[in-house]
């Protein structure tokens, strides 16, 4: 059962390790976890359908509107509820 400590660490990494930005180490140890902890591995499949979808909706979104829709979707993830 993973600990909570590394359950932090691998979310923190969320969007860097969907951006590709992350080392080939920290990449390894971040599948290593999802593959064991379910709970991490539903934050990024949602995190990684909410990209995918908005980039299908809006292939051409503006780079601050991209970045706006991952600041919602990120504190959505953490639970909070858009209005
Ligand atoms: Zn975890």
């Amino acid at each position: 059962m993973p600990n909570r400590s590394e359950c932090e660490a691998v979310v923190r990494q969320l969007w860097p390790y969907l951006d590709g930005a992350v080392s080939e180490s920290q990449r390894e140890r971040i599948v290593a976890h999802l593959e064991g902890c379910v709970n991490c591995a539903s934050h990024f499949d949602f995190a990684q359908s909410f990209l995918d979808a908005v980039a299908a909706a809006r292939p051409h979104l503006p780079a601050n509107e991209v970045l706006r829709v991952r600041v919602m979707s990120a504190l959505m993830a953490e639970g909070f509820e858009a209005q």
